[in-house]
């Protein structure tokens, strides 16, 4: 897709992030059939997959479009409706560019930025009909595979404090060996190299760094996704972990989106190599 077409259609995001990730953080059942039924798309587009199947009580199943349907000999049935999905497209930001063209931005590297389009363009294995489908196996999540795609390397924790479960310096992670629950752990904390935190830390520029209780809902938010979504166990002290952190405030809109982005680096890094099917 040409970045000009993009830019000529600003649509408003129609949903709301951050109450999609509270009803998934509600609801980890919801993630882990989300994740298995919906791998290959976005974390975010997988949620939203799996509560518009609940809403319209279609049984979820593998998605496509019209055209993606088509070219495995299927086609989508009389007066079926499309399913709305985001499509996460990077936009290369020119070097005149206003403030105004770069509002959507998610804290992309300086040279691009990502929009986000909604678009009505999926349909789902229920609404088809056709040849039969041969589902595609889900993928198996090597931590190893994921720690060598993000760069992220893991070393022994030294720690002096008992109670500290890790922890996470520059692009370095470490897990206690009496961690309650050291996979959550983990996650927290290639979720706090993955968001950015340990850069903004080792910056010690006021101004970027995320307030500490908005980067521990942060980086839990993304340790509950991945765990709830791998069948590991352990959100329910997750939940109690971000309620804790949150103080009675709600997750920015801003922050959800970081959220779904890092859950779904994480996921998809540990994966043998192949894109999301609903990148651009
Ligand atoms: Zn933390």
């Amino acid at each position: 897709m040409r970045a000009s077409k993009i830019t000529s259609s600003p649509a408003p995001p129609p949903m709301d992030w951050s109450m999609l990730l509270i009803d998934a953080v509600s609801k980890p059942g919801a993630i882990s059939e989300a994740y298995r039924r919906f791998w290959n798309y976005s974390t975010g587009n997988q949620l939203l997959a799996m509560f518009e199947c609940m809403r319209r009580k279609i049984t979820p199943g593998p998605i496509h479009t019209f055209q993606g349907w088509k070219k495995l000999g299927r086609h989508v049935k009389k007066g079926e409706k499309a399913m709305t999905l985001c499509m996460p497209v990077t936009v290369k930001r020119k070097a005149n560019a206003k403030s105004s063209d770069v509002d959507d931005r998610i804290d992309a590297p300086a040279a691009s930025y990502t929009r986000f389009l909604y678009k009505a363009h999926w349909f789902v294995l229920a609404q088809t009909e056709g040849e039969e489908y041969q589902p595609a196996d889900l993928p198996e999540w090597q931590e190893e595979r994921a720690l060598s795609s993000l760069d992220i390397e893991r070393i022994g924790f030294e720690h002096p404090n008992g109670n500290c479960q890790g922890f996470a310096l520059r692009r370095q992670v470490a897990v206690s060996p009496i961690a309650f629950a050291p996979h959550r752990t983990l996650f927290h904390e290639l979720a706090h190299v993955v968001l950015g935190h340990t850069d903004e830390l080792e910056r010690m520029d006021d101004d970027d760094v995320t307030p500490t209780n908005l980067r521990e809902v942060e980086a839990e938010c993304v340790a509950l996704i991945c765990c709830a979504s791998l069948n590991l166990g352990g959100h329910e002290f997750s939940r109690g972990y971000i309620q804790h952190w949150l103080i009675g405030a709600t997750i920015p809109e801003k922050s959800a989106h970081r959220i779904f982005r890092a859950a779904d680096q994480i996921l998809k890094a540990g994966h043998p190599a192949q894109g999301s099917l609903d990148q651009a």
